[in-house]
């Protein structure tokens, strides 16, 4: 397993792999890896020869009133976790080797974006779409993983996948979690004690609409509000949003009569976190 820092290193790798006839899965992230990254590596590594994980904290994805700076870093630890679950390389650019001085094009997707996340993050999917464009052209992998954790993301790459024509296979992947429920998140390193317990209502929320749904509740406005009276009970807990949407469209809808995602992003102090389900799943 090797660190590799530049584009052409890793596309003089790819281009051996593709003479021996390999297959190649890639997996994108922001590095600080968890178990939650760890699944996405190992859901690769058994679909493809081999496996490349980026591992790069694409500026271009955060607002500058956003924790770009304090995001956690750790390329020792990130490199030993790709190593044990199968990965092949990490390419870990600095921002200048992504962003050449003069860098002037962009992938911008309307409507997916425009919900959700994207209301409190109107550049985010902007730069995700433009980072993970630039990561495919790289790579150019037979496949990429995504978690469904990152619900939006999931559904904007597909989306611009089949938009753009681009010959990449999404696969998107459950959301790994803490053992009392809270999904992982390498944002999670920003929880005191006291915002660690209550980001527990994020999950909790979730449950509660899981089981309305498996009660057979049809009725968005009750799922959404019995989730949201639970969230607003924790005094440390802020709602940006609760919302159901189509999954495919990621527009809201009244009542469950197609495949939904419910989806939030709720304040635990300062930390923004976010925790969803799929309708389809439950
Ligand atoms: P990030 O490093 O946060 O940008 O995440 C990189 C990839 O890992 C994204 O596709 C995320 O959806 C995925 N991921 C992050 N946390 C989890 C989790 N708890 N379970 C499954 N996938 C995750």
């Amino acid at each position: 397993m090797k660190i590799v820092k530049t584009i052409d290193e890793v596309r003089q790798q790819v281009r051996e792999w593709r003479k021996q006839g390999l297959t190649v899965g890639l997996v994108p992230t922001m590095g600080y890896l968890h178990e939650g990254h760890a699944s996405l590596i190992e859901a690769s590594h058994r679909d493809n020869d081999r496996t490349v994980v980026s591992d790069f904290v694409n500026p271009m994805q955060f607002a500058p009133t956003e924790d770009l700076e304090s995001y956690p870093r750790d390329i020792e630890h990130d490199a030993k976790i790709v190593e044990e679950h199968g990965g092949d390389i990490i390419f870990n650019p600095e921002p200048s080797e992504m962003y050449h001085e003069g860098f002037s094009s962009f992938v911008d997707m309307t409507v997916l974006t425009q919900e959700l996340c994207g209301i409190s993050r109107p550049i985010h999917f902007r730069g995700v779409c433009t980072v993970v464009s630039k990561l495919f052209n790289i790579v150019k992998p037979d496949k990429a993983y995504f978690g469904k954790k990152d619900a939006q993301q999931l559904a904007v790459i597909r989306h611009m996948v089949d938009d753009l024509n681009m010959d990449i296979e999404i696969i998107g992947c459950p959301i790994i979690r803490e053992e009392d429920g809270l999904a992982k998140s390498s944002r999670n390193t920003y929880l005191n004690d006291d915002e660690r317990k209550a980001a527990l209502v994020l999950s909790q929320a979730v449950s509660i609409g899981i089981n309305l749904v498996r009660n057979g509740e049809t009725s968005c406005e009750i799922i959404l509000d019995a989730m949201k009276n639970h969230i607003n009970a924790e005094p440390l807990a802020r709602i940006d949003y609760v919302k159901m949407v189509d999954c495919r469209t990621m527009q809201q809808i009244p009542v469950l009569d197609r495949p939904a995602l419910c989806a939030m992003a709720v304040y635990i102090g300062k930390t923004r976190l976010i925790d969803n389900f799929f309708t389809e799943d439950v």
